[in-house]
């Protein structure tokens, strides 16, 4: 949900909090009040509901009004905590933790078209990473990191996501697409990394990945599939770098099947 999703839902809250509570209160009070009076005159019974209706409207309405907003700092602070526990605090991507578990559930999720089901996972791997370190420092190569994590997340879609795997290795889950859009959106993140301005001392400097992939058109498990894009991955690094190869796969009743190499 947006931020300005969740402050009317927060504001709602605080309106329905400090109305219903009261109001709760009043009930309960002038039940009491009304059963307890009963037999006492009109007179008596009317200021028993006088009270009964004006001591918990207020006390409780000032109450139940600060206790809502209590309740929604609280709900702020746990989405919060919620996303910074799984955000990389380098690049802003998801970290491996709650990329694996994203890109689980979806598999999960996904529905079936027929029997199919279509989408990619992507591996990226930066390029001779440890030179860039070596020649221009620890930070320059941050700051690298952080360009080349922008590249990616500007070359995939809102549906997409995309999560740093660990030091200079990145994913990248492509819900409902087929080879050729997967190839497409591969080619565009390698191109988009190689157009990046990474500027140590003084210098433009070229960045470039490595992607692996895999393609799949039935209901496919992580696990299997982070293992065919990283065989993929391990392949471009071997044909040179800066490069893509992807793969397609398929699981039937009998097991995994790998369609083309
Ligand atoms: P290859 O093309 O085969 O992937 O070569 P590589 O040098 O990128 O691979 P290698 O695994 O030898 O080195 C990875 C380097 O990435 C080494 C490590 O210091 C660097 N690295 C990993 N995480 C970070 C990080 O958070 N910040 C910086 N600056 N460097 C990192
Ligand atoms: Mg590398
Ligand atoms: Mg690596």
């Amino acid at each position: 949900m947006s931020n300005g999703g969740h402050r009317h839902k927060g504001w709602m809250q605080i309106v329905g909090w400090t109305i219903c509570g009261p109001l709760f209160c009043v009930l309960v009070a002038l039940g009491y009040n009304v059963m307890t009076f009963a037999s006492f005159p009109v007179e008596i019974g009317l200021r028993a509901a006088f009270a009964a209706i004006v001591v918990p409207l207020g006390l409780a309405t000032p109450f139940f009004f600060y206790f809502s907003i209590k309740l929604g700092e609280l709900a702020s602070a746990n989405r919060q905590l919620s996303l910074l526990a799984a955000t990389d605090g380098l690049t802003s991507c998801l970290n491996r933790t709650a990329f694996t578990a994203l890109v689980e559930a979806r598999l999960e999720a996904l529905v079936p078209k027929g029997d199919q089901v279509h989408g990619a996972l992507l591996i990226i791997d930066a390029d001779n990473f440890k030179q860039i370190n070596d020649r221009f420092g620890h930070h320059n190569g941050d700051i690298a990191l952080t360009l080349i994590a922008r590249a990616i997340r500007s070359s995939v879609r809102s549906g997409d996501n995309v999560g740093r795997l660990g030091g200079e290795e990145f994913g990248v889950f492509l819900p409902i697409v087929d080879r050729y859009g997967a190839e497409i959106v591969a080619e565009r993140l390698r191109r988009a990394v190689e157009k990046l301005a990474f500027v140590a001392d003084g210098h433009r400097h070229q960045l470039s990945v490595s992607v692996g992939g895999v393609v799949f058109d039935r209901r496919t498990g992580f696990e299997d599939l982070f293992k065919l894009a990283d065989e993929r991955l391990y392949v471009a690094k071997n044909e040179g770098r800066n490069t893509v190869r992807l793969i397609g796969c398929a699981t039937s009743g009998s097991g995994f099947a790998i369609l083309d190499a």
